[in-house]
């Protein structure tokens, strides 16, 4: 149950940023906000959150997209202008992977689902736990406890 199979490896749509990832995600998320509706084109976001420690930019450059806050830096490729990632949250420890970026996202299931109360009609994702927002701070520990032992891995 702890194979994960890494480390991955993961590019943007045209391939100039490429990244690799060398640890266990602590848990896989799809956001329905509309924020995220907006900055993904689609009817939610996925995320894999890292370490940041296991997380690498290999080649590319990115910039920062989105709304430019100070504490969350969404960052794009400057070609494709793909959504790649997001850090700078919570004291730089961890990042907001898009898995979809991956080389094989095929396993990819989310495990919880935010803000359902924005979620567009119609939209199912197959996570274990919904959240009518983000789940609160003291639900973290048993997620990623719970994530660790029975979310889905390649
Ligand atoms: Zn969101
Ligand atoms: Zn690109």
């Amino acid at each position: 149950m702890n194979d994960w199979k890494l480390p991955w490896n993961a590019a943007c749509m045209c391939g100039r940023v490429k990244m690799r990832i060398s640890a266990p995600p602590l848990v896989a998320m799809a956001c329905h906000c509309t924020g995220c509706q907006k900055l993904t084109g689609g009817a939610y976001s996925l995320t894999l959150m890292l370490p940041a420690s296991g997380f690498e930019v290999l080649d590319g450059e990115t910039s920062l997209g989105g709304l430019h806050r100070e504490q969350s830096h969404h960052h794009f490729c400057t070609h494709c202008k793909n959504w790649l990632y997001t850090d700078g949250f919570a004291g730089g420890q961890f990042v907001n992977f898009r898995p979809t970026m991956l080389d094989d996202a095929r396993w990819v299931t989310p495990y919880i689902e935010s803000y359902v109360s924005e979620k567009l009609p119609g939209v199912v994702t197959g996570a274990t736990h919904s959240f009518d927002q983000f789940p609160g701070p003291e639900d973290y520990p048993r997620l990623m406890e719970a994530f660790a032992r029975e979310g889905a891995r390649p």
